[in-house]
C-alpha cells in the first residue's frame, strides 16, 4: 500500500483560477462557513448578497474572465440555486472562450440535466461518502447533519453525466464505494481531507491510502490535502 510520505498534493492548481459570476447557496454544509463562506464574508463591503452567501448574480464579471487554461466557475456557490437566466448567460460566456476549459461542481447533479454545456465544459460533483450514517469519534453521527444536500446516493444515481468526482472533504466510507466510483466511471477524482478543523466523521488514512489505490486503477487520482483523521492524531498533534 502506498505511505503517506510517498503522496505529494497533486500540481492541480497551475493556471488554474475561480471565475464567480454566479455566488451562494442553500446547502449549508457545515465545512462550507470556514472555507468558501468566509471568504466570501470579506466581500461585504461590496456585495452584501456575497456576505449572506445568498445565491445571486453578479453579470459584470461576465466580461472578466481569467487568464488560465483552467477555470473553476461558480466556484463559490452551487448552481443548483442559480436561475437559468443566469446560467444561460454563464454558459454563453463560456462558449465564447472555447482556448479554457471550465470545471462547474454540484452537489445536485439534475441540475445537469437542465442546460446545454458547450464542449469546454467538466460536470463534476462533490461525493464526500457514500454513506448516511458514521459510526466515528465525530459529534455528527449522520449525513443530514452535515449538509441540506441531496444524499449521497441521491448523488450517484443521478451522476450519468458526471466528467469528474470531488471527495472533500473526504468523510467514512463503506468498502463499495470504490466500486460505485467506478461505476460513475468519472476521467478524475479529487480526494483530500478537511482543511478547516470541522471534526467531521473522517476515515483513518490507512483506509483512505487504500481508497487511493483502489481509483488508480480506473482513474487519474488529484491528491489534496491527505493526512491522518483528526481522531488519530493525540493532543500533541502528533499520529
Ligand atoms: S454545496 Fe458547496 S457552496 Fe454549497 S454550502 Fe456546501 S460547500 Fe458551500
Amino acid at each position: 500500500m502506498v505511505q503517506l510520505s510517498t503522496l505529494n498534493k497533486s500540481r492541480m492548481y497551475e493556471n488554474v483560477k475561480t471565475w464567480n459570476p454566479f455566488v451562494g447557496c442553500r446547502f449549508n454544509c457545515v465545512y462550507c462557513i470556514p472555507s468558501f463562506q468566509r471568504q466570501a464574508k470579506r466581500r461585504r463591503k461590496w456585495c452584501e448578497l456575497c456576505y449572506r452567501y445568498e445565491p445571486h448574480f453578479h453579470p459584470e464579471r461576465l466580461n472578466r474572465v481569467p487568464n488560465a487554461e483552467v477555470i473553476f466557475a461558480c466556484a463559490y456557490g452551487d448552481i443548483a440555486h442559480a436561475k437559468s437566466e443566469w446560467v444561460e448567460q454563464i454558459l454563453d460566456t463560456i462558449e465564447q472562450h472555447e482556448d479554457k476549459t471550465f470545471y462547474i461542481q454540484t452537489k445536485d447533479p439534475r441540475v445537469f440535466e437542465l442546460y446545454c454545456f458547450p464542449p469546454n465544459v467538466k460536470l463534476g460533483i462533490t461525493l464526500e461518502t457514500n454513506l448516511d450514517e458514521f459510526d466515528t469519534p465525530s459529534r455528527f453521527r449522520r449525513y443530514i447533519e452535515i449538509s441540506d444536500a441531496p444524499s449521497p446516493e441521491t448523488r450517484v444515481v443521478q451522476s450519468y453525466l458526471v466528467d469528474y468526482v470531488t471527495i472533500e472533504p473526504i468523510l467514512d466510507f463503506s468498502s463499495e464505494f470504490a466500486k460505485l466510483l467506478k461505476f460513475m466511471n468519472p476521467e478524475f477524482v479529487y480526494i483530500g481531507y478537511d482543511n478547516h478543523n470541522c471534526k467531521l466523521p473522517e476515515p483513518p488514512l490507512k483506509k483512505t491510502l487504500e481508497l487511493i489505490e483502489k481509483l488508480k486503477k480506473f482513474t487519474e487520482v488529484r491528491l489534496k490535502t491527505i493526512r491522518p483523521a483528526w481522531w488519530e492524531v493525540d493532543d500533541d498533534g502528533q499520529c
